[in-house]
């Protein structure tokens, strides 16, 4: 059972249901919204910015070994 909510990395907000990738959570809906999003509405560039933001903790991130 993993019903516990986590802190989306997207909306930052607690959120039961998702999937942690490289341990940071990432929310259904944020998900579903990520998917579907036009390039043409502003919700896109909003989750690009909040993926983009991530992207580069990770590159910052000391390398394994
Ligand atoms: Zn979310």
């Amino acid at each position: 059972m993993e019903n516990e909510a986590r802190l989306c990395m997207v909306c930052r907000t607690p959120q039961e249901r998702g999937v942690t990738v490289l341990a940071r959570f990432l929310c259904d809906d944020c998900q579903r919204e990520i998917a579907a999003a036009d390039p043409v509405d502003g919700r896109y560039e909003f989750y690009v910015r909040r993926l983009a933001a991530f992207w580069r903790e990770l590159a910052g991130a000391p390398a394994p070994g």
